[in-house]
């Protein structure tokens, strides 16, 4: 089956190179998880087969927390909410129904787990994505017009560049 290289690490996840080596490739994570977001990648990399991944697209994270929370090795070590970086999510205003005025939504200020720190409305109505975004992909998931996307942290050089937004 294909499998997509964009997809996040769960939160608390540490950087990509620490988190391989201590990923005992249990799947306790997924386990816990009572979203089933949690997916132990396969295939033949025996660096990677057995690590745990998520693809906001099918089942993003709720931010519940318990997996970090589980981990035996500390691969995902615990983390406050507020301070998860799973990704950063960036919005197309020109594809957002908001923005674009062709009707008011707001739905992924709505499901966002920590809006008004990760997601702002600028004049009440229009989303705005703060550098507080913790990644999750909530949004991403729920956007009728696929007008969010999140990159893993693991492929940000510069998390205050991919923001754009001086919020
Ligand atoms: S924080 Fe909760 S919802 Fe998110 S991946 Fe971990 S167990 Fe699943
Ligand atoms: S803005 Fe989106 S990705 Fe960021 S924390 Fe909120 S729902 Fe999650
Ligand atoms: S869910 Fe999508 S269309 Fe709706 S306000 Fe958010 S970005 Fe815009």
């Amino acid at each position: 089956m294909w499998q997509s290289d964009n997809f996040l690490r769960p939160p608390g996840a540490r950087d990509e190179k620490e988190f391989l080596a201590r990923c005992l490739q249990c799947g306790q994570c997924a386990q816990v998880c009572i979203f089933d977001c949690i997916k132990m990648r396969r295939g033949f990399n025996v660096f990677m087969a057995g690590t745990p991944e998520i693809n906001p697209k099918a089942a993003p994270c709720h931010l519940c927390m318990r997996c970090s929370e589980i981990c035996p090795s500390d691969a995902l070590h615990d983390v406050d909410i507020y301070d998860v970086r799973m990704g950063f999510a960036e919005l197309d205003q020109k594809k957002c129904l908001t923005w674009t005025e062709k009707l008011l939504c707001r739905t992924c200020y709505e499901r966002c787990p920590i809006k008004w720190k990760a997601m702002i409305l600028e004049a009440g109505e229009y989303p705005i994505i703060t550098r507080e975004c913790a990644g999750c992909g909530l949004c991403e998931y729920v956007c009728p017009v696929d007008a969010i996307v999140v990159t893993p942290t693991r492929f940000q050089k510069d998390r205050e560049v991919a923001s754009g937004e001086d919020v």
